[in-house]
């Protein structure tokens, strides 16, 4: 599940390395936007699973719409239950999850010329990376294609060689998650707000997963404000067939 990648924050600058151009191809291009066609349904039936537990946090209403396990699996992501007020956390989940299903659709659709969102790049080692809050990015820099003072625009998701070469030999759709966890990074807000996505914790290793750069406890123990704002944590309640659910409780080591 680990995907290598990094994010930008819009007083980073890139520099562009000069190596060989020749794997910027079309195709390579075409199997980002294939990948995130796919993506549109996992996020609206997250975005769906989310809006029925709304309930469940209606206090003196019972949630009679999901399952136990499906409120579980919100929890463990996500620690709604943990939150000070659970339906504000609900709620911000639930918009993160709104921009991203906007974003995918928008870029995904055949029938309008396409909104631009990825490029390619070689500005780095990672497979990946996105500016935070890229989808706030100024309307003038979407339409020339450039950022502030002739950056990099960061309104775009960049892919590199390596998501060239992973994403030739990805047959069956694996990199769908590399494409929701950059949405998450994109459809935050910007480096200065309340409500930027980065990497709080992963849930790798099982059970209790670990902590990342931006956060301060491992998976398992994140407070609720973490969890909203873990790009992890969206990826894998979108995709829970990748079983990162919650673990049995007889798994669980309380050691920190
Ligand atoms: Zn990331």
């Amino acid at each position: 599940m680990e995907t290598a990648d990094f994010v930008i924050n819009s007083r980073s600058a890139i520099k562009s390395r000069s190596e060989d151009q020749s794997w910027k191809k079309p195709e390579v291009l075409d199997r980002a936007y294939a990948l995130t066609r796919m993506a549109v349904p996992r996020l609206r039936l997250a975005l769906h699973r989310m809006t029925l537990l709304r309930p469940n946090f209606i206090p003196g209403v019972i949630g009679l719409l999901s399952s136990s396990a499906e409120l579980a699996l919100a929890n463990w992501h996500f620690k709604i239950d943990k939150a000070k007020v659970p339906l504000r956390a609900l709620d911000m989940a639930c918009q993160l999850f709104q921009r991203m299903l906007l974003t995918a659709e928008i870029a995904s659709r055949e029938s309008n010329p396409r909104f631009p969102i990825f490029r390619l790049s070689d500005a780095t080692d990672a497979v990946a990376y996105a500016h935070l809050g890229g989808f706030y990015a100024s309307p003038i820099d979407v339409a020339r294609g450039r950022g502030v003072s002739g950056m990099e625009p960061e309104s775009c998701i960049y892919l590199t060689r390596l998501f060239a070469e992973q994403s030739a030999r990805d047959t069956d759709g694996k990199l769908v998650k590399l494409i929701i966890h950059e949405l998450g990074h994109y459809c935050g807000g910007k480096i200065d707000s309340l409500d930027w996505i980065g990497h709080m914790a992963s849930p790798i290793p099982k059970p209790n997963g670990s902590r990342k750069e931006d956060g301060r406890h491992n998976y398992r123990d994140m407070t609720s404000d973490e969890a909203v704002r873990n790009t992890y944590s969206y990826t894998l309640y979108a995709l829970p067939e990748l079983g990162y659910g919650p673990p049995s409780e007889t798994n669980v080591s309380r050691r920190r």
